[in-house]
């Protein structure tokens, strides 16, 4: 085992996500590309998803998708956050397909292939009412135009994200709009779009239930693969697995302490009052494990009786008073993460990742 505090990433449980997900997918017309920008482009997940059947991979960042083909996954050829002007030349380099929103940048990428006698693929967003990226409906056609008229950009396809920023669930009736507008798309352009691009891992009930629209034919799917779930309710998905990922840290100290604070109080480490209930002594737990490592309010006990108190940078402070197991200092404790959580205990260098499964025969990997 590697030093604590590590994560453990299960490669067989997130291929058969995958498999499961593509599956579904698949018998409504689906093609899935696996999202791996939770994972800060982790070649071993990318290769897990692409086991299970995703027919690409995409990540929100240059950086990842520049470590996926690094590793020899050239089937990472799609940027999902919208390309910087000041990046484009880098953009056009690295993939195949960007999503995009913007007018100046579609010239910048258009004139940065051009420069390398390429043409970029682009799909284009449009925001139907999550409030995150797309152009506004209104402008809609105009950017379609402007990419038709770019010699060095080819318009794939359309797309929209939802349940991101607003919160804003998939439904027929903005699915159905989405593919107006890829009608719309279709005739400005002359000929038929590749990638109707709706979904992410919030559509998957609207997919399963049949009511997605024919003619949506891809979706972009992370959470669902990663952590076996859909993003509306955060409902674990029937055959999947939750726990793929799962953090483990160690007892630093184990005291029995009040519950309230003693002497005059003022602010915690990260400028805040907290309030205490005094529930008279209890038995207390110090972990190595806090916020430099993980966001401390997605990580779930997997141990019964055992409750988090609070957290710094280095220490999670829990209350152990009702725990089963009687612990000792140096013993393991296990913690399931959502979605924030596992963004930032992938993306910290201080929580090493220890890959089981996939053949990977246990190989501890500290990037
Ligand atoms: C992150 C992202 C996704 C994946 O979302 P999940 O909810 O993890 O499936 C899809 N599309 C875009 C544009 C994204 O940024």
């Amino acid at each position: 085992m590697p030093d604590t505090p590590y994560l453990t990433i299960d490669l067989d449980k997130i291929e058969h996500n995958a498999r499961t997900l593509v599956a579904l997918c698949a018998a409504h017309g689906i093609t899935v590309t696996g999202v791996t920008k939770c994972v800060c482009g982790h070649p071993e997940v990318a290769r897990a998803m692409l086991r299970g059947g995703v027919a690409s991979i995409a990540d929100s960042r240059l950086a990842n998708i520049r470590r996926l083909k690094a590793a020899g996954i050239h089937q990472a050829g799609m940027l999902l956050r919208l390309p910087a002007l000041s990046v484009a030349d880098a953009v056009v380099e690295t993939v195949e397909l960007s999503l995009n929103s913007e007018p100046a940048v579609l010239a910048r990428l258009s004139a940065a292939a051009e420069r390398r006698g390429i043409v970029h693929g682009v799909i284009l967003m449009v925001d139907l009412g999550d409030l995150r990226e797309g152009a506004w409906p209104t402008e809609f056609t105009t950017l379609v135009q402007t990419a038709r008229n770019l010699s060095g950009i080819l318009l794939r396809g359309i797309g929209t994200n939802l349940a991101c920023f607003g919160g804003v669930v998939p439904t027929a009736t903005n699915m159905n709009q989405l593919v107006e507008f890829a009608v719309a798309a279709e005739r400005i352009n002359g000929r038929p779009l590749e990638w109707i691009s709706g979904a992410n891992s919030s559509a998957l009930e609207l997919i399963a239930s049949g009511r997605m629209p024919a003619r949506i034919n891809h979706a972009r799917l992370g959470e669902a693969i990663l952590l076996g779930r859909e993003t509306v309710q955060r409902k674990a998905w029937p055959g999947t697995h939750q726990d793929a990922f799962v953090l483990h840290a160690e007892v630093l100290e184990l005291n029995t302490k009040p519950s309230m604070p003693i002497g005059e109080r003022g602010e915690d480490a990260f400028g805040h009052r907290p309030s205490f209930r005094d529930r008279g002594p209890m038995r207390r737990v110090l972990l190595n494990v806090g916020r430099e490592d993980v966001m401390v309010e997605g990580v779930t006990p997997l141990e019964p009786g055992v409750e988090i108190l609070g957290a710094s940078s280095g220490y999670l402070v829990l209350d152990v008073s009702r725990a089963k197991r009687d612990l000792s200092v140096g013993d393991e404790l296990r913690f399931a993460l959502d979605y924030g959580a596992l963004l930032a205990a992938m993306t910290s260098e201080y929580v090493a990742k220890h890959l089981v499964g996939g053949g990977s025969r246990a190989v501890a990997d500290r990037r």
